[in-house]
């Protein structure tokens, strides 16, 4: 198990506020909850809704099954019988992650925390500058009340949230540092380090492969990361990716769907084709995946056959 999927489940339990069961989870996020040890801890959302099992992407009422049993009445799938575990939830334990920030920064323990509401933590001063920890940078920058109450003469307020496609547009008030929760900080050796920015690797190691590089893509186009999809970034087949650079290509113009298949090398002839779920794959998260991509990012006008992506116009990239 790598110690970075499990500093990405953190980063997404935090990010996210709530619990989520563990049927929602991958193998590899399950692996990662037992690496993380204390910092995750069991719960139960609800004794009365739960993930549907089976198609892992509805909640259904649960019902007794008359003999002792449970199901859950998913509104797609029908009733689903439940096994013992699959109420079970898991999140993160915030006060884990607030005092192992602080060992990460540096915070003498006599100086306190202060819960400034709205979830929204003063963790104490690091080397004299207030530090924050707050779920979501945006409403901070919306509304910077909350930095003049810890403002220190002389000092840059450093506050650490989520890394997001939002966050990374936000104007940060004067005197205010971003520190994203996902690059400044990793999970090491039972607790957290803080990464000193030029102290990474070069580039091409420290990137995920899901890094942002054109819109919501990877650079290979094989990624896209979307706010709408909170199981995290989504991998796209070879063929899915072609089609996504292949529109990307145009800029957000409108396109003949031939012409698009001609740039992405293929046969098919709708653009959707490689995105089509087959039944057997219907619910699977790795396959409704990129075809949610697809119908958030391109426009078609089947009428004329015509296909754009607005996300790849000058306008959208330049945003
Ligand atoms: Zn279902």
């Amino acid at each position: 198990m790598s110690t970075h999927e499990a500093w990405s489940l953190v980063c997404r339990l935090f990010a996210g506020g709530t619990p989520v069961f563990r049927g929602a989870l991958s193998p590899a996020e399950i692996g990662a909850c037992t690496t993380l040890g204390p910092a995750i801890k069991p719960t139960v959302i609800s004794r009365t809704f739960t993930l549907c099992p089976y198609c892992q992407l509805r909640n259904g009422q649960v019902f007794g099954d008359g003999q002792g049993g449970q199901v859950c009445q998913c509104s797609d799938c029908g009733p689903i019988p439940l096994a013992a575990n699959d109420l079970a939830a898991v999140m993160l334990d915030k006060s884990w992650l607030r005092s192992k920030l602080r060992m990460a920064l540096e915070i003498e323990s006599r100086d306190g925390f202060t819960d400034l509401g709205n979830g929204v933590w003063r963790l104490g001063e690091a080397r004299r500058g207030p530090a924050l920890l707050a779920p979501n940078l945006v409403p901070l920058c919306v509304d910077p009340s909350v930095f003049d109450r810890v403002r220190v003469a002389g000092a840059t307020i450093r506050v650490i949230t989520p890394a997001s496609v939002e966050a990374r547009r936000a104007r940060l008030p004067a005197g205010v540092e971003w520190l994203p929760l996902d690059e400044r900080f990793a999970y090491y050796g039972g607790g957290i380090s803080f990464l000193q920015p030029g102290a990474q690797p070069a580039p091409a190691e420290s990137q995920e492969p899901w890094t942002l590089v054109n819109g919501p893509f990877s650079a290979d186009f094989k990624w896209v990361t979307l706010a709408s999809w909170p199981q995290g970034p989504i991998r796209c087949t070879d063929r899915q990716a072609e089609v996504f650079k292949a529109l990307w290509s145009f800029k957000g113009a409108e396109m003949h769907r031939d012409r698009v298949m001609q740039r992405a090398g293929q046969e098919g002839r709708k653009p959707i084709d490689p995105f089509k779920v087959k039944d057997r794959d219907k619910g699977k998260p790795a396959h409704e995946g990129p075809l949610h991509a697809y119908r958030e990012l391109v426009h078609a006008r089947q009428r004329d056959g015509l296909y754009w992506m607005p996300c790849a116009s000058p306008d959208a990239v330049a945003a």
